[in-house]
């Protein structure tokens, strides 16, 4: 269980407020408007930014002021950050290795995370060489092989049309179910917290909210979340 505990995050000066807790293997849609403070909550959870009150806990241990390479989280961003001189291979082995000086077994694992997103055959491409779908599967095979509990995705899929959108969330969907894993997703579009997500947090004015039913939330949406919606 992932439990903020009256938690204060500071981001250079804007101050973000949370207490509640996440069940393993949830799937949880962080939404809110522009500036609320959506991306300074995953990127506490991830250790990107200080918590200056109240506690943060992973499975009862403390990891409030854990430095990020030794938190039980895996991130997607945005854009993939994929590096375009490096094979698709060496892209998602760098989630495994920084130096890149796999293992027989580590090369396996690398094979077998590209296998799952779709993208077998295609290990020695440049990212150049891929449609963005793909490069979005590569980003997400990389997050794969880090085998974290925790995967925290930051509007991660924005870049892409619906249906490629509506495609990858459902292959993020499939993914987190068969490896158990919790998700936490930052979207601006409530239509894709309602494709993948159990519960949302709505974060706004320097508060995130305890995470609500998604069908409960958006059938009867509260004020802050109705002038937001439109
Ligand atoms: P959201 O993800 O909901 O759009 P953010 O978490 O990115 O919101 O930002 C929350 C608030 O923090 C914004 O009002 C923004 O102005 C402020 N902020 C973001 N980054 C910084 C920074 N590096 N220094 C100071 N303030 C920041």
């Amino acid at each position: 269980m992932l439990q903020l505990e009256q938690v204060r995050i500071d981001n250079g000066g804007f101050e973000l407020d949370a207490d509640f807790g996440i069940e393993p293997g949830e799937k949880i849609a962080v939404i809110g408007p522009s500036g609320a403070g959506k991306s300074t909550l995953i990127g506490a959870i991830a250790g990107f930014y200080p918590v200056i009150r109240g506690r943060m806990l992973w499975q009862g241990q403390d990891i409030t002021t854990a430095i990020p390479g030794e938190r039980p989280v895996a991130m997607l961003f945005q854009d993939g950050n994929l590096f375009p001189h490096l094979s698709v291979a060496e892209n998602v082995g760098l989630g495994l290795r920084p130096d890149l000086r796999l293992s027989a077994s580590e090369k396996e694992q690398v094979r077998d995370a590209l296998g799952r997103v779709g993208l077998q055959g295609m290990e020695e491409r440049r990212p150049a060489a891929l449609s963005g779908g793909q490069q979005s599967r590569a980003a997400l095979a990389r997050v794969l092989v880090q085998d974290r509990p925790l995967l925290l995705l930051d509007e991660p899929f924005a870049a892409l049309g619906p249906a490629l959108r509506r495609e990858m969330l459902d292959l993020v969907r499939t993914l987190a179910d068969e490896t158990g894993k919790t998700l936490l997703m930052v979207s601006h579009d409530p239509d894709d917290a309602r494709r993948i997500a159990d519960r949302i947090i709505l974060v706004t004015e320097g508060r995130a909210d305890a995470p609500v039913a998604t069908d409960v939330l958006l059938a009867n949406p509260p004020e802050a979340l109705r002038r937001y919606l439109g």
